[in-house]
């Protein structure tokens, strides 16, 4: 059986025998808080039940490396939407050790690219059209570095309210530990 069609058996089942009942919930987050972080495998049950939430309990954003690359991205706006629509007053920046954009090598994307069929002529024509592709493909070298860098952009962003905590912590992705990088209450 394909993916998709193991997904939908399942579905089928899952929605008649009601288990969703023990979900339920609203869209407002009951502890009031909006978490970016990465959407690295080993987080996907880890991550909240180590920090004691449950469905309904927070907004979650995942992206590769819990990197808020961009002031003006998809990512700091559904910060932005959860702060002033959803009712998320505290916002958590959560990467974790042995992520795989730390070890993000531009250059070896762009050969796995070529390999997979993206032709140099695309790339000739992304790279002359301004997309620099190395800085769009860039990983970081340190975790502890780059959810610093994170949290000072949304703390530093010119929407976000000042009284708005911003904070960072990286946990281990084995353990659940969560090591606290920046402390929004302190600043
Ligand atoms: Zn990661």
């Amino acid at each position: 059986m394909k993916l998709l069609e193991e997904i939908l058996t399942y579905n089928k089942s899952f929605v008649e025998n009601k288990e969703y009942e023990s979900f339920k919930t609203n869209k407002y987050p009951d502890k009031r808080l909006v978490i970016i972080s990465c959407m690295d495998t080993r987080l996907v049950e880890l991550l909240p039940k180590a920090m004691n939430m449950r469905n309904g309990d927070v907004k979650i954003v995942k992206v590769a490396g819990a990197v808020v690359a961009h002031p003006f991205g998809s990512i700091m706006r559904s910060v932005l939407v959860a702060v002033y629509e959803l009712g998320a007053d505290e916002v958590c920046v959560i990467g974790h050790y042995d992520c795989g954009m730390a070890s993000l090598q531009a250059k070896n994307t762009i050969e796995k690219m070529k390999e997979r069929g993206i032709s140099e002529d695309k790339l000739a024509t992304l790279h002359y059209s301004g997309i620099n592709l190395e800085k769009f493909l860039h990983g970081f070298s340190c975790v502890e570095d780059s959810v610093k860098h994170s949290v000072e952009i949304i703390r530093h962003h010119p929407l976000m309210p000042g009284d708005v905590p911003v904070h960072g912590l990286v946990i281990d992705p084995k353990t659940g530990r969560l090591d606290t990088i920046a402390d929004g209450y302190q600043n």
